[in-house]
Formats: structure tokens, sequence, C-alpha cells
């Protein structure tokens, strides 16, 4: 009754340890934003709290209360609350960037609590590579000796980025994409997408269910509208002096928007992908498949090591402009930089 799309393995071993009441007292899910760490650690406090034989239920009162956020024995810490995972890049416009040792003073006050309304204590630190490491070595003391009742679950995307004090004390759950067709029939089975939207937004997750479900229900979340993708067509066809003005155009929104030229550069990125994958022979690997017959159309006017040092310039150009370097300077080199359109 694990109500999670994917993640079989990870879900087996939850799922045998809980049977055999060898559940660990401390987890570490480790995995891209949005690929289910989030649901699968509240999956874990209902099915340690759950009242029904077949845990997780996901319908008795203590499965809903969790999954309502309602249920006092389970805590999620982040720098936001609530249990919805939120990207690195909303927490810096919050203004936030720490996991503080307040908040951790707190955890070990609760955990010293014996169960309020269930059997387990469940504490679940979101976004973990951002506690402090004062938090993170106040944290080390309730891990070190964690009250039989109490459970701890970082999330996080990074393994390395966790201290190893920490690490050593926690059992790791890798948690990798999922398959694309898994998610095409999730969005279809349980969130009521229509085929052909469940279709491409599965090919546009990348194997995160999250990010599937959120574009799923706001279809403005999802990168890549047909606008974006024709000006990208143009600018490769544009001239010296209209990619300049592109350019300057872009650092003019990048002053007012940084949210938006990094999704544009993403969306570039997952069109010379695709380029390059149909150069490959690969064509059923392809992200916009919604634009495909354009991108069939445009394969032929590039060649395939263009196409290469491209993508790795836009990866370049999008960690520059993150390290706040010259907006202006950075979409210059990389606009200019465009591979050459054959017959342009
Ligand atoms: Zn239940």
């Amino acid at each position: 009754m694990w109500q999670i799309t994917g993640h079989e393995a990870a879900i087996e071993l939850l799922d045998n340890s809980l049977k055999n009441d060898r559940l660990s007292h401390a987890y570490l899910f480790v995995g891209p934003a949005q690929v289910g760490k989030m649901t699968l650690a509240i999956n874990l406090a209902q099915a340690l709290n759950c009242e029904k034989d077949d845990k997780p239920c996901g319908a008795c009162s203590s499965c809903q209360r969790i999954m309502n956020s309602q249920h006092a024995d389970v805590q999620v810490i982040d720098l936001a609350a609530g249990k919805t995972e939120i990207t690195i890049d909303q927490i810096k416009e919050a203004g936030k960037t720490k996991i503080s040792t307040d908040q951790i003073k707190d955890l070990e006050h609760y955990a010293s609590l014996k169960p309020f309304e269930g059997r387990s204590r469940v504490f679940i630190i979101a976004n973990s590579e951002l506690m402090s490491s004062e938090a993170a070595n106040r944290l080390l003391k309730t891990l070190e000796e964690p009250p039989p009742f109490v459970h701890i679950i970082l999330l996080s995307t990074s393994e390395k980025a966790i201290l190893s004090t920490i690490r050593s004390r926690c059992q790791m759950l890798e948690l990798r994409p999922i398959a694309i067709s898994a998610i095409e029939k999730a969005l279809i089975e349980h969130h009521g997408a229509k085929t052909e939207e469940a279709h491409i937004l599965a090919r546009l997750s990348s194997g995160c269910m999250g990010w599937a479900v959120q574009a799923s229900d706001n279809a403005d979340s999802t990168p890549g509208g047909p606008l974006l993708l024709e000006t990208l067509v143009s600018i490769a066809k544009a001239d010296r002096l209209e990619k300049f003005s592109y350019s300057a155009s872009m650092a003019s929104q990048f002053s007012k928007n940084r949210a938006e030229v990094q999704k544009l550069l993403s969306l570039w990125i997952s069109w010379w992908r695709d380029l390059l994958l149909i150069k490959g022979n690969c064509r059923e690997m392809i992200t916009n498949i919604d634009h495909q017959e354009t991108l069939f159309r445009e394969e032929v006017y590039y060649d395939i090591i263009d196409i290469r040092n491209f993508i790795i310039s836009l990866i370049q150009a999008g960690m520059l402009l993150k390290n706040n370097a010259n907006p202006r300077l950075v979409l210059d080199v990389l606009i200019l930089g465009m591979p050459k359109r054959k017959g342009c």
C-alpha cells in the first residue's frame, strides 16, 4: 500500500525492515529534487504510525492526519514549513539560507517526549544539506542515542553535502529518477492528466514524479512554451546584430527576473540535447516531443560537435550567472557562440 510511484527497491527494503522490526532510527534519502524523497518519507511516517495491519494503509485516521500535516508526532523541518519540497532558488528568494540551531533544538525537545497520538515520533529534515554546521553538530547528539520511538529522516540532493559524521549514523537510500512510462501511467491514473499531456510531461520530467505532478496541476509551470522555442529557432537563424539585440534583452530580463532566464537556459539545453539525441538515432528519447517536427527539420542544419559544445556553453553560462558574473557579457558570448546553422 505504499503510495509512491517507482522506487521499488527502497520500498521493499523499508517494508521488510518494518515487518521484521528492524527499521533504522535514522535514514538519509538522497536523490534529485522532486524525485519522491518527501513522498517516501511521509509514507514511512505513515507506516510507522498506521493503525491497520497492512501498513501504510493510507486510509486510517493516522495515515490521513500525517498526509494532511495534522499529526502531532510527525514534523517536517525545513526552511519553510510544510511537506512540499522547495527549490534552492525559492529558498534564496525567501532570504533564508540555513536550517537553524533553534530548529534542531526544537527537534531535540520533542524527541525527548513520548509520542502524543501515535507510536513513533518522526522528524523529516528536508533540504538537510542546508543545516548550519552548528545545527548539524547539534543533531549529531540525537542521532547518536535516539529514543526508541524516534525516527529521523534526512532528505538531500547530495550525499556529499552532508557531514560525514551524520552520514555514518544514517542508513542511506538513493532515489534515482524513475521510468518515464511509470510517470506517464501515474499521471493518468492518479492525477487526472489527459493521455497526451501525461505523455509530454512524463518526457519533460527527467524521471522526477514531483515535477510532473506539479506541472500537471499547473500548466503554466511547464517549461517550453511554443513561443520560447520558436524564438530559439529564429535566433539561431539571425545575423550578428540581431543576436546582440536579443542577448541585450535577455540581460535586461535577467536583472528583473533571474529565475526566468535560468528556466530559458534549461529549456535551451533540453532543445539542443534533443537535437543531439536525434543525431545519435535516439529519437524515442527526446524531451520536446510536442515540437518534434521542428526538431527533425532543424537537426540537419547542425554538426554534432557544435551541438555538444553549445550544450556545454549553456551549462557554463547558467553557472556563471548563478555566480553573479556580468549577465550582458555572459549572454553576449553565449548567443554569439550559438552553433552556425548551415545555409545561413
Ligand atoms: Zn493507516
